[in-house]
């Protein structure tokens, strides 16, 4: 039987290949592979505990709080805060940035932007949520950190990645060389590589798209929508709609088994819902590097430079020649 590759393993083996990489960017990985294990423990019994529900206040984005969004978010600042490795987080959790004072603060070479807790809102009922990171790298370590040093647009990023905390927790990233997904085993505590050079699928036919919202969103997509609904010849259904309302679940389906996820913006989301910095550049780069393609409609989301660290942007996001179609839909329309 052949070994299979722990995740510590192979980021270690990764920045052996890769001179480029550094072991900072490694200990960043590792710190986040450590946090999600602890918040994968507490989703896992949130029922129990006392964890479900809402604190009873709003966060920035006046969304409610949950009190696993706060739990998450104190967990992994506290592992990259021990790591030492990040100057600073830009958190959906948080208004301003988080500077970190930690033990080796000064010579952080690293920005980190996080969704500590995607989906929040299905944990009560049971549904998958996620982690989204994205790791930038600073220009001038040494000077001292601002927010300024945010706004990069997202083909800078040194490394994204999620976890998705579902009916296996699992740990997908990428630094630029592919994909590769890791399966955490529970009994031990330990990701393994169980999903590696992952390819999203050219075509695809899941689309998902929240359709209550048909009436308010740009008449492209409501075209594309109504082209996912058309029947082949034989009368048979071309595509399937799938639609959690979970970001990061979504995500990963449509990733492995082809799809598109469209979350434009509406009439009551002007400029979309989803966080440019920590929702849709990460998962913008992960589906160019397996293949696929995102954009905010028209432009690539990878090439949009922030000025706000909670930016919102409309996110087109999966399979090549889907997205193509989506895109020309918004381009005729
Ligand atoms: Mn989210
Ligand atoms: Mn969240």
């Amino acid at each position: 039987m052949s070994k299979i590759a722990t995740l510590t393993e192979f980021i270690t083996d990764q920045q052996i290949l890769n001179p480029q990489a550094t072991g900072d960017l490694t200990r960043i990985l590792y710190d986040i592979s450590v946090a999600s294990k602890v918040v994968n423990k507490e989703i896992n019994k949130a029922g129990l505990n006392d964890m479900t529900g809402d604190v009873g206040q709003e966060n920035i984005q006046g969304e409610s709080v949950k009190k696993l969004d706060l739990y998450a978010n104190n967990v992994f600042i506290d592992a990259l805060e021990g790591g030492g490795q990040c100057a600073a987080i830009a958190s959906e959790e948080n208004e301003e940035i988080i500077i970190l004072d930690g033990l080796n603060s000064s010579k952080g070479k690293y920005l980190l932007c996080m969704d500590p807790l995607d989906g929040s809102s299905n944990i009560d009922v049971n549904i998958s949520v996620g982690t989204i990171f994205s790791v930038l790298k600073r220009k001038d370590p040494n000077k001292d950190v601002s927010e300024d040093e945010f706004f990069v647009a997202g083909n800078q990023q040194v490394a994204a990645g999620y976890v998705i905390y579902g009916s296996s927790t699992m740990l997908v990233y990428t630094t630029g060389n592919g994909v590769n997904g890791f399966t955490l085993d529970p009994s031990i505590g330990e990701f393994y590589l169980s999903h590696p050079n992952m390819k999203t699928p050219a075509k695809g036919e899941i689309f998902s798209i929240n359709e209550a919202n048909e009436k308010i969103m740009p008449l492209g997509v409501q075209k594309y929508a109504k082209f996912c609904h058309e029947l082949d010849q034989d009368g048979k259904r071309t595509h399937t709609a799938r639609f959690m309302g979970s970001l990061v679940a979504d995500f990963h389906r449509n990733l492995l088994k082809g799809g598109i996820y469209i979350y434009p913006n509406t009439n009551a989301a002007p400029t979309g819902r989803l966080r440019l910095m920590y929702e849709c550049s990460p998962l913008a780069w992960i589906i160019e590097e397996a293949g696929g393609k995102a954009s905010d409609g028209k432009i690539r989301i990878l090439d949009i430079v922030p000025t706000n660290i909670h930016q919102r942007a409309p996110l087109f996001i999966g399979s090549m020649e889907m997205m193509e179609k989506a895109e020309k839909f918004m381009t005729e329309s």
